[in-house]
């Protein structure tokens, strides 16, 4: 029977990993670090627990197929919490907008900014409507192999005006500019800069509204771990601390990979979670098709990186709500920096954590866990000296959190730690330290993407946030669909 090997255990990974088991296809999951999960990993110190990357689980229908494909019951493995509101927006000027899935309180908050804005808004909300229906529902689980895939796909775009960035599509709906930044700063959370962006970004709005935000009970951690469990319980087999340091092709074909322990371990197809760069650079690199894929995709444009805060405190800051963003002075000029400027800008805009609004479990009594992250340029935009910058930011971090947001802050800290664009290089493999890999920008969308299944090696594939659809959970589950159903062509037995 056929065996494959799965490179990396994100969500991507995991969750290819478990539709190919599920179909009946022996599947090796090989992960480098000492913990599933990839961006989602968990740190534990001091009775905090730490969520490292994402945390507004949405479309939970997509997170759902998976184990009832499998024959099994979610609630089973995870149980998801609802979080109230999606996210509180706050500025310097003192103002708030709760942004929660209630139409008469937004209409409520929108008219306190602008009224003509109400009717804006309905307006723009048809429109994410729209975009998420072709978008997401009809293409984001599509592979787009061939040019004519993408071809099929241009009456759709231009219908919705794809070229037009997001922020650019939400001010043509409303005139408030705290508004049309409450509207578009989605697309930061997928990695995409608001101003170049296509609009299609918009959908993530309407994704929102359809299905709602929700937090695991325990944490995301708790949320991979259900996966784990449930690729396990169909019989799958994971191994952590298993670097693989090269994939082995003889001529069009991927025959093994070798590990960096020395093993090799043949497989039938080899799919890789891993960066696109990595992929080909360091683990292809020896072959003509790797090492000319390598180039192209260096010559693509990175999504921005991050820094991230994670600290404990030995308070609960019930002030607080579970996502707060924190929108800075500036708002375009900030983002131009972050995606084009050599250095580090003055200000920041921040997204702020606070699981414990949601899940008390997560720290001692009495007490809080909490991240903090700001968007910041990756290494190739801005090389930075991050041992020196992250100690610096971090303060200026603390400072501005302490001052505007939770007082007292630094005489409650417990434990910190932080994780900068040099920790997305060496940690996770991440070219330039890019904390969503390949920009999702219009050029490098859909066909124009990695491919889900290389047109060269035909049974080398990739899943995750450089391939099709792109970042973002439900971005990753859709393309370990698209890859799983080119896979079990080839594979199924
Ligand atoms: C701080 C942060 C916050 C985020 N917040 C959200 C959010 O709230 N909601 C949301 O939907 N998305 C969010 N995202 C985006 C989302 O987390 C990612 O897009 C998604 O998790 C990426 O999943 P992936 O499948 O591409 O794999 P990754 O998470 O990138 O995992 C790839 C795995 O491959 C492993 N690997 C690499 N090389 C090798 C090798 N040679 N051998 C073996 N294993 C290898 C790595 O160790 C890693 O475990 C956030 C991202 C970050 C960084």
């Amino acid at each position: 029977m056929s065996k494959t090997i799965v490179i990396g255990a994100g969500f991507g990974g995991l969750a290819l990993a478990i539709r190919l088991q599920a179909a009946g296809v022996p599947t090796l999951l090989l992960e480098r670090r000492d913990k599933p999960g990839g961006r989602a990993y968990v740190y534990e110190e001091q009775g905090f627990t730490f969520d490292a990357g994402p945390t507004v689980i949405t479309d939970p229908s997509a997170i759902e197929a998976l184990f009832t494909l499998a024959g099994k019951r979610m609630e089973d493995y995870v149980e998801l919490l609802p979080v109230t509101p999606f996210y509180r927006l706050c500025w310097e000027s003192g103002q708030v907008f709760d942004y929660a899935n209630d139409q008469d309180a937004l209409e409520r908050q929108i008219a306190t900014f602008n009224p003509r804005d109400v009717e804006g808004y309905r307006r723009f909300l048809d429109y994410s409507k729209a975009v998420f229906e072709e978008g997401y529902l009809n293409l984001g689980t599509v592979p787009f192999l061939s040019f004519r895939d993408m071809l099929r796909a241009a009456p759709q775009l231009t219908r919705l005006k794809a070229w037009r960035s997001v922020y650019g599509m939400a001010s043509s709906f409303i005139e408030d500019e705290h508004l049309r930044q409450a509207f578009s700063f989605h697309s930061l959370l997928v990695g995409g800069n608001p101003f170049a962006t296509s609009s299609i970004y918009t959908l993530i709005h309407a994704l929102e509204r359809e299905w709602g935000v929700w937090f695991p009970r325990g944490g995301t951690g708790a949320l991979v771990q259900g996966l784990v469990k449930l690729f396990e319980d169909l019989g799958g087999s994971i191994e952590l601390n298993a670097e693989v340091a090269r994939i082995e092709a003889s001529g069009q074909c991927i025959q093994a990979v070798t590990l960096a322990d020395g093993r090799r371990i043949e497989a039938d197809a080899v799919a890789s979670n891993a960066d696109v760069v990595h992929t080909y650079e360091k683990l292809l690199g020896h072959h003509r098709v790797g090492a000319a894929r390598a180039r192209s995709l260096k010559r693509k444009r990175m999504s921005n990186s991050l820094f991230v805060l994670y600290f404990g405190l030995d308070h609960h800051h019930t002030q607080l709500a579970h996502h707060t963003v924190c929108f800075g002075p500036r708002y375009r000029e900030l983002i131009d920096e972050i995606f084009h400027r050599d250095g580090l800008a003055e200000d920041f805009s921040l997204y702020l954590h606070a699981p414990c609004v949601t899940d008390p479990s997560l720290a001692p009594p009495g007490c809080g866990s909490y991240y903090v992250l700001a968007p910041v340029p990756h290494l190739g935009t801005a090389a930075l000296d991050w041992e020196v910058e992250g100690p610096r930011l971090r303060e200026r971090i603390f400072d501005y959190l302490e001052q505007h947001y939770m007082p007292g802050l630094r005489s409650q800290l417990v434990t910190h730690r932080m994780f900068t664009p040099f920790d997305f290089r060496d940690q996770l493999g991440a070219h330039l330290g890019s904390a969503f890999s390949v920009e999702p920008i219009l050029t490098q969308s859909a066909w124009f993407r990695p491919h889900n299944r290389d047109s060269r090696l035909h049974n080398l594939y990739l899943v995750g946030a450089g391939t099709h659809p792109g970042a973002g959970i439900p971005g990753v589950i859709g393309s370990a669909k698209a890859t799983a159903g080119l896979m079990l062509e080839q594979l199924a037995p």
